[in-house]
């Protein structure tokens, strides 16, 4: 059966790396030419690989990073033509760039634009000048402000702001002044991410070493409350954890996607990809998915019989993934064949995250039990889903429930496993 397709290309590059991320990206600007090589090359290996199990052309495009706006216009057109002619992507498809203010001027964002480029996920994280030094962002205030009105004044009117809290000292105030200044901007789409330690960043090793003290859990709470509240009041629909959007043309199609476990190709460095009714047998043993050493684990014959719902990433180092492309093989790093338990458990986990929810009819008992003790003892976690079309079965997160979410996930998870 056909399935909506989307592509997810991620371009590892970045102008210095921020000390609080865990994304793979290197500095090194030289391997660009090679990259955009390779991640052509990589979208050919796949889109033959396709079958009327996944079926092109694309419903939704995303170029992300990394900072995908170190690639010129010329190497954006050649990544975008490739894909153009290996897959076919639908005449209304949301295709996405991420942009970081302080990498792109307004002829850069007027050629993208006219590459058929139409929507922005513009990383500011913030408009004030003490925060974007302490997170080490290359951008200033004031190139914030030139971003937005370059990407206006090229077309785009579909456009995300990432902004972020919970720094370590951060006021009430300051992050008010932040919500504020992009309300004023009336923005179609606003990401609001908490600050995280990741293990093996910078900020994480400083935290380890006693000197950065992350903002407390009910600090963090408060935060987030607030900031729904806030977004809420000003019209904006809290559809995602961190996204929040103007109405909703403005969701992001892609990113929906993944929550609603759709079938994603991912390419480049890292990338990881997800089949929901497998892969084709016949294409798997073109491409031979395993048949070296050091390559996939698992036997080709196991992911062709069982056929199974499938997730694989991409071998990070850049050399490595690009030796693989360049011998036209898939450049997976690993891949799981998901079993039944744990396909319901991704379902719950990202229907949580979002204002779909659940529908627990047909969810192990146990798991029917606890979310019906959750919503019927008057904690605020759940309720039920009103959309019409739903069950009366269909429960959602609060906001309230939304600041427990892992919590509540880890509890599922125990009466599942
Ligand atoms: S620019 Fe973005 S992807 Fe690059 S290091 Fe900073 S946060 Fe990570």
């Amino acid at each position: 059966m056909c399935q909506p397709l989307s592509l997810y290309i991620h371009v590892p590059f970045c102008k210095r790396k921020c000390p609080y991320c865990d994304f793979f990206s290197v500095t090194d600007p030289s391997l660009i030419p090679a990259y955009v090589a390779g991640v052509c090359k990589e979208i050919r290996i796949w889109s033959d690989m396709t079958t009327d199990r996944v079926q092109a052309p694309l419903h939704t495009l995303y170029l992300g990073g990394g900072t995908p706006s170190v690639l010129s216009v010329a190497q954006a057109a050649r990544i975008l033509e490739t894909v153009h002619q290996a897959f076919g992507v639908i005449p209304d498809a949301e295709i996405t760039m991420e942009v970081n203010p302080g990498t792109v001027d307004a002829a850069y964002l007027s050629g993208i634009r006219q590459l058929g480029i139409n929507r922005l996920s513009i990383g500011a994280q913030s408009f004030d000048p003490a925060k974007l030094s302490f997170l080490s962002r290359i951008h200033t205030r004031d190139q914030v402000f030139e971003t937005l009105s370059g990407a206006a004044r090229a077309g785009f009117s579909n456009i995300g702001l990432d902004l972020m809290y919970a720094l370590p000292q951060e006021t009430a105030d300051v992050w008010q002044t932040d919500l504020d200044t992009a309300l004023a901007l009336q923005l179609p789409h606003l990401s609001c991410y908490m600050l995280t330690l990741e293990p093996g960043t910078p900020f994480y090793g400083q935290y380890q070493s006693g000197h950065l003290s992350p903002c407390d859990p009910d600090r963090r709470t408060d935060f987030f409350v607030h900031t729904s509240r806030v977004l809420e009041h000003a019209g904006y629909a809290h559809y995602e954890v961190s996204n929040f959007a103007r109405n909703s043309a403005f969701r992001s199609v892609h990113n929906t996607h993944y929550w609603e476990r759709g079938a994603y190709l991912g390419v480049g460095p890292s990338a990881h990809s997800f089949v929901p009714d497998g892969l084709s047998g016949t294409v798997a043993q073109k491409y031979g998915v395993k048949s070296g050493p050091g390559d996939v684990p698992g036997s080709l014959p196991d992911i062709v019989k069982k056929s199974g719902p499938v997730r694989a990433w991409n071998k990070t180092d850049i050399q490595v993934w690009l030796d693989h492309v360049t011998a036209g093989r898939l450049p997976w790093a690993d891949h799981e064949i998901l079993s039944p338990a744990q396909e319901k458990m991704e379902q719950i986990m990202l229907g949580l995250r979002t204002d779909m929810g659940v529908d627990i009819n047909g969810l192990h008992p146990e798991i029917q039990v606890l979310m019906d003790r959750l919503a019927g003892q008057g904690s605020g976690v759940f309720f039920n889903h009103s959309r019409e079309g739903f069950s009366a079965r269909h429960f959602r997160l609060t906001r309230s429930g939304l600041t427990c979410l892992d919590g509540i996930v880890d509890a599922i998870i125990r009466k599942i496993t």
